[in-house]
């Protein structure tokens, strides 16, 4: 069905459930999700019968022929995502992978940081598949009619066409989507606009698709829709509208990224020797106004942060007894943030090592700033 492109960094984070690597065409990795064997297996099964019925007497070949077919559709989507990715490459985009599933292809890239890339990327792929669509109707034409290529040439024209147009529909999570997002941006010289207006254009475009699938029962004649036309305008209704969700639920994250502010979330911190009970050590941050407790060396380096947690979750009478660096997390430099650090960087540092706490230094040198706790940055940017 849809070859349908990733919001930026939004995905990235999450595990896409990589799959089988098959390939790194252009230097992208290309994943297949296990899924697609299961779509491969009932594609053939679908399309077996439908091949003997213009082949008589092809018998169990049927199958090989039909299942080339689930292969051919696969390079297909394929096809499509690279045109995406290649596309992307060229205007100086990164692209870190490709993933083909269930009905389709994710292409993991980096945001087009101009309305113009938006677009280009964007058109890239329903252009490759209109053109296989159209090799594929020239081969159609051109091979000898009743011949096994004819009929996969026919077919793989058709499927083309369709995924095309669909991707073509103006409204997110769909290509056409993005093009529509590049177009408002170009006017309102804002993303965020041409993102909120294309997201509300794809729920818009799945309450349409639930009213056309139930309509097409009545001009197809039958006075009432089938089974199949609800099961599929739901699926499609439901892709269309949790996708174009998802969009909005980032953006609305993403507008509120500002708020996260290294400099201004972090933590004033006190500096201990690691041998000190846990209980005076919480006495002198009491009394020095400090929120967190790092642990340094003898020369003063930082060696470990003292996680909040592990600090509530001991009884207050074991305090005088437990040494601070026994709760404390040892340090590497990954949990090291600068104080300069804010919005989309900072959260991009933090991704990068998931932890309860960072520790914060000064831009260019290594002095304490405080601790920054990962709850405190997620409470900036979630609160209305
Ligand atoms: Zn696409």
């Amino acid at each position: 069905m849809a070859g349908t492109r990733d919001e930026g960094d939004d995905r990235s984070s999450r595990t896409l459930g990589n799959g089988v690597l098959i390939g790194r065409p252009f230097g992208i990795p290309v994943f297949v999700s296990p899924s697609w064997l299961l779509v491969a297996v009932l594609i053939t099964y679908t399309f077996g019968p439908y091949v003997e019925s213009h082949q008589p007497g092809i018998g169990a070949w049927k199958w090989a022929v039909s299942f080339a077919y689930a292969v051919f559709l696969l390079l297909s989507v394929l096809v499509h995502e690279l045109s995406h990715s290649v596309v992307a490459l060229r205007l100086g985009l990164e692209v870190r992978q490709i993933t083909l599933w269930l009905l389709g292809g994710v292409s993991t890239l980096d945001e087009p940081d101009t309305p113009r890339k938006e677009f280009l990327v964007a058109a890239a792929g329903p252009a490759a598949s209109i053109v296989i669509a159209g090799v594929s109707f020239g081969l159609f034409a051109a091979l000898p009619d009743g011949s096994v290529p004819h009929l996969l040439a026919g077919q793989l024209a058709f499927v083309n066409a369709i995924v095309a147009a669909f991707n073509l529909l103006p409204g997110l999570p769909l290509d056409g989507g993005a093009i529509v997002r590049s177009a408002v941006w170009k006017i309102a010289r804002r993303r965020s606009t041409g993102t909120v207006a294309a997201a509300w254009a794809g729920r818009g475009l799945a309450v349409v698709v639930v009213f056309a699938a139930a309509g097409w029962g009545m001009v197809t004649g039958n006075g009432q829709p089938g089974i199949v036309d609800i099961v599929w305008g739901g699926l499609i209704a439901m892709f269309l509208w949790s996708g174009a969700t998802q969009v909005l639920r980032v953006q609305q994250v993403r507008s509120r990224l500002p708020r996260a502010q290294a400099r201004t979330l972090l933590r004033p911190a006190l500096s201990v020797p690691g041998d000190l009970p846990l209980g005076e050590a919480i006495r002198r941050a009491r009394e020095s106004g400090m929120r967190a407790l790092v642990v340094t060396d003898s020369t003063g380096h930082p060696t470990g942060i003292v996680n909040e947690s592990a600090v509530v979750a001991t009884p207050q009478e074991r305090w005088p007894w437990v040494a601070v660096s026994a709760l404390s997390k040892s340090l590497d430099d990954s949990v090291v943030l600068t104080a300069d650090l804010d919005g989309e960087e900072l959260i991009k540092a933090m991704q990068r090592k998931p932890a309860p706490e960072y520790l914060v230094v000064e831009p260019g040198s290594s002095r304490l700033a405080g601790v920054l706790a990962t709850a405190d940055v997620e409470r900036a940017v979630s609160t209305g």
